[in-house]
């Protein structure tokens, strides 16, 4: 951390002034996320700008309809307030629930939701709240704040005030903690905006996905009908959760659903009727994985520590879509953060690509080698591995093996698409590997998600009807070869 300067304005105005006056500064609340980045030489701010003894930002107000809670106040403020325990105890539970009493002491709401971790509490409190998050600049919906994977609607030189959260009649959070680090395997919140009968619902979710989520099919049931009840039937999609070596998206999808249940019923009174918890207390998640991915995905690939997989329809007959995923002048503009890719032979590559992972840009010098097993001429089905291997930098090294199979579906409507179906299994060593599997699996599966959503767009929507190659795809696809057959000569 060697070269770092450390500011530690009084005023709010001070801290705008270190910021326009040092760029590359970042605000210090607490350190808990933000110097264990530092230490690991993961993000290498120019200034820290110590937050501490800025006193606009240590305020807590109750009032009959809303508290404001200062981005500067702890949890431990927080669970301790006796206004806020009185009126809004869901808030000093979710406080009081978070990690151990030293991590409670020092971390902050603003630091949590600025940080916006994918498994962290307050996001899915302050969204289901439908808080309003104040800034040194502007007012931000809760809806609007969490954009992505660690990332919000702050800008750089922005500074996170604190947080007006509306009463409600009901709000209860219920977390499955990951034993290690105590953050969230998932969390769901649960608001109601008054007592009547059609009052708002909202329903928050995190430790699901890349970030914190609303559930708007649980929100319009209860809305409907404030009852465990309501929830019969309802299933989340796991394409939006992620697997990793603590819970399979199905297992999270699964927990989601009967959290949500035990927050509605303690308000209900209907917590009799729900099935009672299993009496072990470690082993109960993977005990319950194994038996949820049993009994419903049978076809899911033998799981391996770090793998994660995804399955996409494309409108496209394989043949195209097989074409595409070998073509690099196709390939370059669909991964993420590519900015360049290489042809050396047939089956080998070479590309450049600034991949984030959370708080960490990393740009790697990537080899890649594909080994097409079956293709389409030689009959369905058909598969396709990928090893890649990247540097990047002093920062430590990834490969990844990929493996992509393409078979032919038929759409509703009795067209011929492609089912794609891929399982990676990502490796970092060096200083990435202490970013740790929650993390990269997150971005892994971020990345993953861009590269098909833009890859559909590549070849022409994502609609289920038949459609031509897009004028772009055919454009490409004719000027790249077009290119290598000119080389060659
Ligand atoms: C072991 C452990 C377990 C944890 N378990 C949980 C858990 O179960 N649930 C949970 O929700 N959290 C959990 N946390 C997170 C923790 O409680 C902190 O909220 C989080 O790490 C942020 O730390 P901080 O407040 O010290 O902010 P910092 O680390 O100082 O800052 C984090 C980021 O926010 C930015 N930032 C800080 N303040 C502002 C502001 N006012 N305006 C704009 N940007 C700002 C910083 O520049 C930095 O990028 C855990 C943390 C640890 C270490």
């Amino acid at each position: 951390m060697s070269g770092v300067q450390y500011l530690r304005p009084t005023s709010l105005a001070e801290v705008q002034a270190c910021l326009q006056q040092h760029p590359q500064a970042q605000l210090l609340a607490g350190g808990q996320s933000l110097l264990a980045a530092m230490r690991l030489g993961l993000t290498q701010p120019s200034h820290l700008v110590d937050l501490q003894d800025v006193v606009e930002l240590q305020d807590i107000r109750v009032s009959h309809d809303h508290v404001w809670i200062g981005a500067m106040v702890t949890h431990a403020r927080v669970a301790a307030h006796a206004d806020i325990q009185h009126h809004h105890p869901m808030l000093a539970k979710l406080a009081h629930g978070i990690a151990d009493q030293q991590v409670r002491n020092v971390g902050t709401l603003g630091g949590s939701l600025a940080n916006n971790d994918p498994a962290a509490c307050w996001p899915a409190g302050v969204l289901a709240y439908g808080a309003t998050l104040v800034t040194s600049q502007r007012e931000i919906a809760a809806d609007d704040f969490f954009s992505d994977l660690f990332t919000t609607a702050l800008r750089p030189v922005e500074v996170l005030l604190g947080v007006r959260l509306p009463a409600c009649a009901c709000a209860t959070y219920v977390k499955y903690e990951q034993p290690a680090s105590r953050f969230a395997m998932v969390g769901v919140a649960v608001t109601r905006a008054t007592a009547h009968t059609h009052s708002p619902v909202r329903v928050a979710i995190t430790g699901l996905g890349h970030g914190v989520m609303r559930w708007p099919d649980a929100e319009a049931a209860l809305q409907g009908h404030w009852s465990v009840q309501a929830l019969d039937g309802l299933r989340l999609d796991a394409d939006m959760a992620q697997t990793d070596v603590h819970a399979s998206a199905s297992y999270r999808t699964h927990l989601a659903a009967v959290l949500c249940r035990r927050a509605v019923a303690a308000h209900t009174g209907e917590e009799g009727r729900l099935p009672q918890p299993a009496r072990t207390r470690f082993p109960r998640a993977l005990a319950h994985t194994e038996r949820v991915d049993s009994a419903q995905h049978t076809r899911q690939p033998a799981h391996q520590p770090g793998a994660i997989s995804g399955s996409h329809h494309l409108a496209q007959p394989v043949s195209l879509v097989w074409d595409a995923l070998l073509d690099p002048v196709i390939l370059q503009p669909c991964i993420p953060g590519c900015e360049s890719i290489q042809r050396l032979d047939d089956t080998h590559y070479s590309a450049v690509v600034k991949v984030g992972l959370g708080p960490v840009s990393a740009r790697f010098a990537t080899q890649i080698q594909l080994q097409p097993v079956r293709s389409p001429s030689q009959g369905e089905p058909t598969e396709c591995r990928l090893q890649l291997s990247g540097q990047a930098g002093s920062l430590g090294q990834g490969s990844a093996e990929v493996v992509v199979h393409l078979h032919t579906e038929m759409s509703d409507a009795g067209t011929a698409g492609t089912r794609l179906m891929w399982h990676a299994t990502p490796q970092l060593s060096g200083q990435l590997a202490q970013l740790g599997n929650r993390l990269v699996q997150a971005s892994a599966r971020s990345l993953s998600t861009q590269f098909f959503v833009r890859l559909t767009q590549v070849l022409g929507g994502a609609s289920t009807a038949p459609r031509p190659p897009s004028i772009f795809y055919a454009w490409r696809t004719h000027f790249s070869r077009w290119l290598q057959r000119f080389f060659k000569r």
